[in-house]
């Protein structure tokens, strides 16, 4: 062989063999942190990127839920026929899955979920029906004292919202001292916009709440989006 050739064919095994260690290397990281192994996930990887905006937090409380069955329906043989943890379990499941599709990041909370206590979250939102009686109307509350104001706009976004996807009308005469008082209200951190939503009747409004059960969780994301939207308005005008 040439002695040219000869170098030019060392220099080319050179580059293989530096290629083929960086490739291992790359393949190596990529596997640690697909197993999410502490060194490969840490800050000085993920702080030479810039940080990615966290994703709204969301929090459905599925009333009941893990508790108690709530309000009941039942015949005249005192037999179960619709219960409002049922209904307000497929409400919940129902508004997540349109909020995860506008890429929020929602969780469904039981009624006395322990990840309450101190929660940060840009709105909870807990969910309710009434009782079986031939009533029609929703209704919505905060917590008396509403520290930061979020709360009261929280209220309007869903008064609207919630009654045009729908079409109940507004049953202001029952709101209880339970609905002001509601025991998450004073759970979660007083930072966190929250509200609970009685979402109608389950003797009067039971059609809506069953087979119209899509039309009702639109009502509650709709009431959602209006309100994280106005939220954001507001954080993005600069301050003078
Ligand atoms: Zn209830």
């Amino acid at each position: 062989m040439k002695p040219m050739r000869r170098d030019l064919l060392g220099r080319l095994q050179r580059i293989f063999l530096l290629a083929s260690i960086c490739l291992l290397l790359l393949i190596g990281l990529l596997a640690a942190q697909a197993a999410d192994l502490p060194w490969a996930s840490g800050a000085s990887l993920r702080g030479l990127l810039p940080a990615k905006p966290l994703p709204p937090s969301i929090v459905l409380i599925s009333g009941h839920a893990g508790n108690d069955t709530g309000a009941i329906c039942s015949d005249s043989a005192g037999n179960i026929l619709l219960t409002e943890a049922d209904v307000n379990a497929s409400v919940a499941r129902q508004a997540a899955d349109i909020l995860r599709l506008a890429g929020k990041d929602v969780m469904i909370f039981d009624e006395f979920d322990d990840r309450l206590d101190g929660l940060v979250a840009d709105v909870m939102v807990s969910l309710h029906a009434d009782s079986c009686v031939e009533y029609s109307g929703y209704k919505a509350a905060h917590r008396a004292d509403n520290p930061t104001g979020a709360d009261g706009r929280l209220l309007a976004c869903m008064n609207e919202r919630y009654a045009q996807a729908t079409g109940l009308a507004y049953h202001p005469n029952t709101i209880t001292h339970d609905m002001t008082d509601y025991h998450a209200f004073r759970r979660i951190d007083p930072s966190t916009p929250g509200l609970i939503l009685e979402m109608g009747f389950l003797g009067g409004d039971q059609t809506l709440l069953t087979d119209g059960s899509e039309q009702v969780a639109q009502g509650v994301a709709d009431g959602i989006e209006c309100f994280l939207a106005a939220s954001a308005d507001d954080t993005s005008t600069p301050t003078p």
